[in-house]
């Protein structure tokens, strides 16, 4: 992890979202933890640090890239079907002991999640991105805020090219780095953990900053969806899914829920997978609670009708899927119903492209050596 450090350290350059303190102290505002940092140390997340008063922050490399159907990350109201380019640093600002993406995000604390850092630039990203079918680029796999900076220099060629951008995130943001993103990134999607701020300590964050993004976030305009990984025994007691669902649902009913299946991962071994009926019971919870798009994930055709989107109004079929598989696409050009002509709030192509793919693929290797080693490091 030293060598990984040192090598990290390297790759980095002053970052946009901090402020100045006395004595080349220097505060964070990249995610909620807002860390104050004095001169020689580094934040929560420890891929930021402050050198003789100045932030340094990742920059100008990747520690994955893959390519997935966007129903995995999961968005299901933004171009069904369509391939997003994924990529991701390394670090995390929260430690979650059941991560699926622990290789990357806790690659700077636990020694055996290794995964070296390739050099790359934003051009060769797009035009990879291009290469490969991709029409929308998401920045995942470690925690996007914290490596803000990068995911915008990214985005910025990625818009230019004519590509949808999103994020898929812990929500622990602030208002600075909401504004700093805001122009650049369309789709958010916001990893709800629980709605108990005790559990969201034993996973090193608070509550609070995570539910003043969510609301932020739809004021805001970005186009976001809910994900809730339902974990036996620690988030999915029927009271604590009412009141988180209550609060979405307060926020604005069209927000997509998506509830999906834990599998034993990382540290987390002791609790029992996710069953279908804990899923269907969790999503009867959200519709009662007022959400009008609620799914039900990570156990394909176990589910029934949780898997489809259906229009609020008139309950026609808009979507059939089966797991990340596209099997039916009836939204109108328009976005709307084509039965009842009520609008499906979302982003939607006008024209549906039938997927490439229908499930995750790593770019051919060739491209990787070519792009990535080519300047050397
Ligand atoms: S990104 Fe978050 S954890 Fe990292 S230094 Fe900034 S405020 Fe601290």
């Amino acid at each position: 992890m030293a060598a990984l450090a040192e090598t990290l350290e390297g790759l980095t350059l002053e970052g946009e979202l901090y402020e100045k303190l006395g004595g080349n102290k220097v505060r964070c505002f990249a995610c909620g933890h807002c860390c104050p940092i004095p001169d020689g140390a580094l934040g929560v997340c420890k891929v930021r640090f402050n050198r003789a008063g100045k932030l340094l922050v990742p920059f100008g490399y990747v520690g994955g890239v893959q390519c997935d159907p966007v129903e995995k990350k999961p968005f299901f109201h933004a171009r069904p079907g369509a391939l997003a380019f994924s990529f991701g640093m390394l670090g995390c600002d929260l430690h979650c002991s059941y991560c699926q993406n622990w290789v990357t995000s806790q690659a700077l604390r636990d020694p055996s999640a290794v995964s070296p850092p390739l050099r790359s630039t934003p051009q060769q990203l797009v035009q990879m991105a291009l290469e490969q079918g991709g029409e929308i680029m998401v920045s995942t796999y470690n925690e996007p805020l914290i490596t803000s900076e990068w995911a915008v220099a990214v985005f910025k060629e990625a818009k230019a090219a004519g590509l949808m951008t999103g994020y898929v995130s812990n929500g622990n943001g602030t208002p600075q780095v909401l504004d700093y993103i805001r122009p650049w990134v369309d789709l958010y999607k916001v990893d709800l953990k629980s709605f108990d701020d005790r559990h969201y300590r034993q996973l090193g964050g608070r509550l609070q900053p995570i539910l003043d993004t969510i609301r932020a976030l739809h004021e805001m305009g970005f186009w976001l969806e809910i994900v809730t990984l339902l974990v036996p025994g620690f988030n999915d007691s029927p009271e604590e899914i009412k009141r988180l669902t209550e609060f979405l649902a307060s926020v604005s009913p069209d927000i997509p829920w998506h509830v999906t299946a834990f599998h034993k991962d990382y540290k987390m071994t002791d609790p029992d997978n996710t069953s279908p009926g804990d899923l269907i019971r969790s999503a009867e919870i959200g519709l009662k609670a007022g959400l009008r798009f609620v799914y039900a994930g990570n156990l394909p055709g176990m589910v029934g009708d949780l898997e489809n989107t259906l229009c609020a109004n008139c309950r026609e079929v808009l979507v059939r899927r089966y797991g990340y598989h596209i099997l039916e696409y009836n939204v109108a050009r328009d976005g709307s119903c084509p039965s009842c002509h009520q609008a499906i709030p979302g982003r939607w192509a006008e024209a549906y492209r039938p997927q490439i793919i229908d499930r995750p693929f790593v770019p051919r290797l060739h491209r990787r050596r070519e792009i990535f080693w080519s300047g050397g490091t």
